[in-house]
């Protein structure tokens, strides 16, 4: 997507351990009418399945994934990284992510009351690195007897392993924005 490249190219700081850092537009501060763009564009992508719900993980997948439920006219529900004083444990599936950028294991969390049998889940979320998050919020998606019906990426960085796992589990990958390289202080995107 090109106002996406775009975006990144602009506003986006590289960091040590190739991060990328996009807080000015997409995970802190959000630039409003570039997430509508997005979520117009993985409901098109995505409508073929016809998803039943959208799910994400807090907090950066929450304003691409609403966006994308919008669009599609379905709820969107976000996984917790903490367990809510309201739920008990045995009230809720779960999962354990790696996360990339923290360096830490920590649990997710789904009520399960908000998931049932036979949906068909979009999951989106802000970057694909190794595939962790993803792969969790399927694990929780299957624990509901759902199944996953599409991935939807707002940056992937292509030369790190989550394209290649999320494919061998059969899953649809669509991102936004595929990177190649970040080198030398420059972002290079995949054709
Ligand atoms: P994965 O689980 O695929 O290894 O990593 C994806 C998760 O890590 C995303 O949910 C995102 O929050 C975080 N992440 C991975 N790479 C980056 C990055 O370069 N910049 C930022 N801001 N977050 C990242």
């Amino acid at each position: 997507m090109e106002g996406l490249k775009r975006a990144i190219l602009k506003r986006g700081k590289i960091y040590p351990n190739n991060l990328l850092k996009v807080d000015s537009f997409i995970n802190h501060q959000i630039d409003p009418e570039l997430m509508q763009e997005i979520g117009k564009e993985f409901a098109h992508y995505f409508e073929k399945y016809q998803p039943t719900k959208v799910v994400t993980i807090e907090s950066s997948g929450i304003a691409p994934a609403l966006m994308a439920a919008l669009s599609l006219q379905v709820p969107l529900v976000f996984a917790k990284k903490t367990l809510p004083s309201t739920l008990m444990k045995d009230d809720v599936y779960s999962a354990d992510v790696f996360s990339f950028t923290k360096n830490v294991v920590s649990k997710v969390v789904i009520s399960q009351s908000l998931l049932d049998k036979e949906e068909r889940i979009l999951i989106i979320d802000d970057f694909l690195a190794n595939g962790e998050a993803v792969l969790g919020l399927k694990k929780i998606i299957e624990q509901a007897g759902a199944s996953v019906c599409g991935v939807g990426i707002l940056i992937e960085k292509s030369f790190q392993s989550g394209r290649g796992k999320l494919e061998e589990a059969g899953l649809d990958v669509y991102s936004l924005a595929r990177v190649q390289s970040i080198e030398n202080g420059e972002v290079t995107f995949l054709a």
